[in-house]
């Protein structure tokens, strides 16, 4: 019977030779990917501005984008495209 973890999550990984193992798990705080420790590949690593846990290529990436301020990010560039466009009265010219 499991319950409810606070530090993250278990996975169970049954390999070929059947052998059943529970791996500890933890969510990437910038791309929200989930990080599988000790399963022989990329354990990630620790971004030290958000004092979080990153996956592999966020750690390798080495920059702080979190996952929410990515996409909050993105959502307010597309609001200031519409706007821009809808200013300018530009259809599908602009491109220098
Ligand atoms: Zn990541
Ligand atoms: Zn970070």
């Amino acid at each position: 019977m499991a319950g409810p973890r606070p530090d993250g999550g278990y996975a169970i990984v049954t390999r070929d030779d059947g052998h059943v193992r529970e791996y500890k798990t933890a969510t990437c705080s910038h791309c929200s990917k989930i990080i599988i420790f000790g399963a022989g590949q990329d354990e990630g690593g620790f971004c030290m501005r958000c004092m979080k846990l990153i996956c592999g290529p966020c750690a390798d990436a080495g920059r702080c984008v979190p996952f929410e301020e990515k996409l909050a990010r993105e959502e307010a560039l597309d609001i200031r495209r519409r706007q821009l466009s809808k200013v300018l009265g530009l259809d599908e010219r602009g491109s220098s």
